[in-house]
């Protein structure tokens, strides 16, 4: 194995901790409880939890996915929460490497991935999550300042036509319109497009399995979690599905 897989091995497991520290948050932010303070506890009994039952994956696998003080399950989405977050920061550590951009990337991951589970849960999310955006897009700027005007560009070239969208037909949120205007700021034009077009095909899988399981048009889907994931697959790798896209027009 050489040091680069090793580091990202690393990070990976950091990911794993970080990603229970978010299963926290996603669990208290709709709640309003203080996230900061307090003990983690049984959502079920409230027996409160020591560092044993908080041993990222391996305390579910361990415990069999059953509280060790009620017996009641431990829903799979804890695990995988944690194990989905250590996947997301060894990617960006393997596409940035010892860059500040890696570390940007992580802090995207864990913004991504407690929006997606709060919209899922309770259909909105708060813009908090896209005010955290702009600030790592600032962050990113001053790292890496790249021409402002394409900045500012994916910042609108998005979210605009989303809000006339949404003015017009209902079509989407509030909150994701912000979002995608924030992720634009950061990922910038074109690569906003990228996301926009990544998350709608996402969206529109999630909404064909919908429509076959019988759930009629009115079905609220969230589409926080699309954007997410093509926002996180833009910020990755925006350029190269951008170069095989346009490949299919000039040969
Ligand atoms: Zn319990």
């Amino acid at each position: 194995m050489n040091l680069t897989n090793l580091i990202a091995l690393f990070i990976f497991i950091f990911g794993t901790i970080i990603g229970s520290f978010l299963n926290v948050l996603i669990y208290r932010i709709p709640l309003k409880l203080d996230f900061v303070k307090g003990h983690s506890f049984c959502p079920h009994c409230h027996h409160g939890l020591s560092a044993l039952d908080l041993f990222p994956v391996f305390s579910f696998l361990f415990l069999k996915g059953k509280c060790r003080y009620c017996g009641e399950k431990i829903s799979w989405r804890y695990p995988l929460i944690e194990l989905l977050t250590g996947i997301l920061f060894a990617l960006s550590y393997l596409r940035f490497g010892n860059t500040w951009m890696s570390l940007i990337g992580m802090a995207l991951a864990a913004d991504l991935v407690v929006l997606s589970m709060i919209d899922i849960d309770t259909m909105e999310f708060d813009d908090g999550f896209s005010i955290f955006i702009v600030i790592l897009a600032i962050l990113a700027f001053v790292i890496h300042p790249s021409n402002l005007m394409f900045v500012l560009l994916g910042m609108f070239v998005i979210s605009i036509p989303m809000y006339i969208l949404a003015v017009l037909t209902g079509g989407f949120g509030g909150a994701d319109i912000k979002l995608m205007g924030a992720a634009g700021l950061l990922l910038g034009f074109p690569n906003i497009i990228v996301a926009f077009f990544v998350g709608v095909i996402c969206g529109g899988i999630q909404a064909v399995f919908l429509l076959k399981k019988g759930k009629d048009k009115k079905t609220m889907m969230p589409f926080g979690p699309h954007l997410a994931i093509g926002i996180f697959i833009a910020f990755l790798a925006a350029q190269p599905i951008l170069d095989w896209y346009l490949s299919f027009f000039i040969s």
